[in-house]
């Protein structure tokens, strides 16, 4: 066969297998070795990860009287890959007992591997290991342009697409994040508006499920603008982050404090009456008093609902408007978060409904 039309099929066949993502990257890699050990007319391909001296075969096709499998481990020093690296380029070797330079080489003696072709796999400038072909037997021929070509087509691959999957990961664990993000309100770091409705639609669909009770308060802190004011915007927002640590610890852990506004919040109690709203309000008026940023102790005012889905026969749960319910009872705690300050602030006015 001329180089030529031997370089053509290492191209088209190296096509077909870039190609069928569907397989798996695994699947690739192991035609990929297999293509390779044709192509060389060797016995062993392996890609390899090398960190430090330790030398991890990540991927191998070999005969079956071979015994490596992925995930062995090696000295990296011992390894002919070790001279590839240091070459920073293709090493190809057809005798290595002939070879003057390498017959006393560790990884001759370790390994007795007498032909050898390899190439190093750099990761953003980093190395990352080789792609190596091997055989116990001599090379009957020599190594050529054409062969390291081919080999470092192989290999221009397996770089794209090792960095590719790394980038993948890394946009997945971004896209995470932004997700979460997307929930959290960034100056208190607890859950804001969109966040809180994901959490009231699932909660609330439960409850009416099972006929069950729960309560949505608002808590709005006193005269915040004059907070602002006195003490600057700075201190304003330190009061906001301060307020939502306060109300959020002591809280069980399926409650919920999340933004509702500037300097409003809303507590979701999943499975509490009018009593233990009062309870849990109480607490966070003292501990909200105590928090030493102003002269004056900062004070709330609260609204709540208590509501309960028990009078709830006529509706069958499916045919039920979550959004509806939420935003009924949001207006209900409003209200009587209204009449709280109203009636002189720095109070708790629940109310009970019954959906
Ligand atoms: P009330 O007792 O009736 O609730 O009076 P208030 O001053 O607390 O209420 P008002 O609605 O008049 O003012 C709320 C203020 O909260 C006005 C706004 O500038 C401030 N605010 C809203 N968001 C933020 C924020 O993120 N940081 C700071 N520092 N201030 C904020
Ligand atoms: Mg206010
Ligand atoms: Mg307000």
């Amino acid at each position: 066969m001329t180089n030529k039309s031997s370089s053509e099929l290492v191209i088209r066949r190296l096509y077909q297998i870039t190609q069928s993502h569907h397989q798996g990257f695994e699947q690739q890699l192991s035609e990929l070795l297999k293509m390779g050990l044709e192509r060389f007319e060797l016995d062993i391909g392996i890609l390899s990860n090398i960190e430090g001296d330790n030398y991890l075969v990540e991927h191998c096709v070999t005969p079956d009287d071979v015994s490596l499998k992925s995930g062995d481990c090696f000295d990296f020093g011992e390894s002919y890959c070790n001279i590839t690296c240091k070459a920073q380029g293709p090493i190809s070797i057809e005798h290595m007992g002939k070879d003057d330079k390498y017959a006393s080489h560790p990884a001759y003696k370790a390994f007795g591997l007498e032909s050898y072709i390899g190439i190093p796999l750099r990761l953003n400038g980093q190395l990352y290991g080789t792609l190596n072909f091997s055989s116990p037997k001599p090379y009957t021929r020599h190594f050529k342009e054409v062969d390291i070509d081919a080999l470092q087509l192989m290999a221009s691959w397996i770089e794209v697409e090792l960095i590719r999957r790394e980038q993948e990961q890394q946009l997945k664990a971004l896209n995470e994040e932004l997700r979460q993000l997307a929930d959290f309100d960034s100056l208190t770091e607890i859950p804001n508006r969109r966040g809180m409705r994901k959490t009231l639609q699932k909660d609330i669909n439960r409850l009416s499920r099972v006929k069950g009770q729960g309560t949505l308060a608002l808590i709005d802190i006193d005269n915040f603008k004059q907070l602002n004011d006195a003490y600057g915007h700075q201190t304003g927002d330190q009061a906001l982050t301060e307020v939502a640590k306060v109300i959020n610890s002591g809280l069980r852990d399926y409650d919920l404090v999340a933004r509702f506004g500037g300097e409003e919040f809303l507590l979701w109690l999943p499975d509490t009456q009018e009593s233990g709203c009062q309870k849990v309000s109480r607490r966070i008026m003292n501990d909200i008093g105590q928090i030493k940023l102003t002269n004056n102790p900062i004070t709330v005012s609260i609204g709540s609902c208590s509501f309960d889905f028990k009078a709830m026969l006529h509706h069958s749960s499916r045919s039920l408007n979550i959004d509806k319910i939420i935003d009924d009872a949001i207006s209900i705690a409003d209200n009587a978060l209204y009449d709280a300050k109203a009636q002189g602030r720095n109070r708790l006015i629940t109310t009970e409904h019954q959906f």
